[in-house]
């Protein structure tokens, strides 16, 4: 399996540290409102990563945090004039709601910077042992030309670093952080300020900066050294860079051993973002979509391409989607039996090399999106090579690959639809029954409580038939 590593700006084999074993981090959302669909990108991205190796037979020990003490939290709690632990509770249950709406598989840990301060302190206390931090009023920073390799993530130089924060030194003063030997340095932890959340510590009561909440979760759910770490690419510098610098300076051990971002995802042409306001929650479009035509959306380019969002792409989507579940429902509905005959062979010998080829696409940088239009050409095959006369068996093989390649990619091919099939036929039978016992008023409320489930319902000589509109 080849991973880009942001590290070496290559793909690489992938290696594990332990064999069998997939040690995973993955940078999570700060939980002060609904996630936005930019959010669910990466988690999108990385649950399918995910699944492929769990697919490939290896165990994954996935550790996604969620940052619940932060400026925005703050300032929403002061707003609402409620702790910041319930704007964080809250989002923190919303977020896992529409996490399981784009089947996101939970993680191994959801570790909360809240809940890991004592991590934090330990780890900055090794740092100031060490020389690579230091104390002032109050505030730790880092001591970023302490680390040698500061950099190498972002590819940036630290000498063009420093002139640029130069240019707007004036800026440093007015933040208040005059106890910075050098701009470069940044925040470990910083001291209280009046109604903000804080906690003890040997510099006095205050709150951890972010890049250290993750350097520290990882290292305790994960260890020392890792290997995969990943977010977004607007984490990569300074998030990143900074975590990298934190935790390999105070262990001496490489820290990540890959490094993988996911692109934006852009709403014309400009990266979706809170800040920006150009931005759609899950939650909204998961009232006019499934979620699963979200997942299916962002699967539809290579992670590492940027991916414009718009109705157009959502509906073919959709219809490409619709197209993959209506196959398999036809093939489920198909009454065949036996084995798969001597003019089969081919077929199933073919079905074979699409597993291999959307393999091969998923072995080289998880690329989804031709693994996906190796889904549609095997859906395609399906739907001209099996029928009525088909053997069971050849029609089993195309369903179950159709059903395996798509669960790899959290894509549930039974129509959520056909659930309810069960449901509707009950409330048309309940509708009878009331029409024969004359009682209208319950079978029109039948009627209209079907209406406004989107059911037609006809009557005809052979009785009730119903349909989607
Ligand atoms: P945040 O809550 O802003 O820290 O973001 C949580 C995760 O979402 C990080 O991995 C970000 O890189 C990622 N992210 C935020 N906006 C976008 C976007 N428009 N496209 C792709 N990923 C994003
Ligand atoms: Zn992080």
């Amino acid at each position: 399996m080849k991973i880009f590593n942001t590290l070496t700006r290559q793909k690489e084999d992938f290696v594990p540290l332990e064999e069998g074993i997939v040690n995973m981090y993955v940078c999570g959302p700060t939980v002060y409102n609904f996630i936005h669909i930019g959010n669910a990108r990466p988690m999108i991205v990385f649950d399918t990563v995910r699944r492929y190796f769990e697919y490939k037979g290896y165990k994954v020990n996935y550790v996604s945090n969620f940052t619940d003490v932060d400026d925005k939290i703050i300032k929403a709690s002061n707003e609402e004039g409620v702790p910041a632990s319930v704007i964080s509770e809250r989002y923190i249950a919303e977020c896992k709601k529409d996490m399981e709406g784009m089947n996101i598989m939970p993680a191994t840990v959801n570790p909360r910077a809240t809940q890991e301060i004592d991590g934090m302190i330990d780890m900055i206390s090794t740092l100031i042992d060490k020389g690579h931090a230091y104390e002032s009023n109050g505030t730790v920073y880092f001591r970023t030309r302490s680390f040698e390799d500061y950099g190498k993530l972002s590819h940036k130089n630290i000498d063009d670093l420093e002139s640029g924060h130069r240019a707007d030194d004036h800026q440093i003063k007015v933040t208040g952080e005059e106890g910075k030997e050098d701009p470069l340095d940044f925040v470990l932890w910083k001291p209280k300020k009046e109604g903000e959340p804080s906690w003890p510590s040997p510099w006095g009561d205050g709150r951890p900066g972010w890049h250290i909440e993750c350097s520290v979760m990882s290292k305790k759910y994960l260890g020392t050294t890792i290997d995969i770490h990943a977010g977004g690419e607007d984490l990569i510098f300074p998030h990143h860079e900074n975590e990298i610098a934190q935790s390999e300076a105070a262990s001496g051990k490489p820290f990540s051993r890959y490094w993988m971002h996911n692109a934006f995802l852009n709403i014309n042409g400009t990266k979706m973002s809170k800040s920006l306001g150009n931005f759609f929650t899950v939650r909204e479009v998961s009232e006019q979509y499934d979620l699963q035509v979200l997942r299916f959306f962002m699967l539809s380019a290579h992670y590492r391409s940027p991916l414009n969002f718009s109705r157009e792409l959502m509906e073919s989507a959709k219809s490409g989607l619709e197209r993959i579940l209506t196959a398999a429902d036809r093939l489920r509905d198909l009454k065949l039996t036996g084995d798969i005959k001597e003019e089969e062979k081919a077929f199933s010998d073919e079905i074979d090399e699409f597993v291999n080829r959307y393999e091969s696409y998923m072995d080289d940088d998880f690329n989804t999106a031709d693994a996906i239009s190796v889904i549609f050409e095997m859906v395609k095959a399906a739907n001209i090579n099996v029928t009525e006369d088909s053997s069971a068996a050849l029609r089993d093989k195309y369903l179950e690959t159709i059903e395996k390649l798509c669960g790899i990619l959290g894509i549930k091919t039974q129509k959520k639809e056909e659930l309810l099939d069960a449901d509707i036929q009950a409330l048309i039978d309940e509708r009878q029954a009331a029409r024969k016992a004359k009682d209208f008023a319950r079978a029109d409320q039948i009627r209209d409580q079907l209406s406004s489930m989107g059911i037609r319902l006809k009557d005809t000589r052979e009785g009730v038939k119903w349909s989607r509109q």
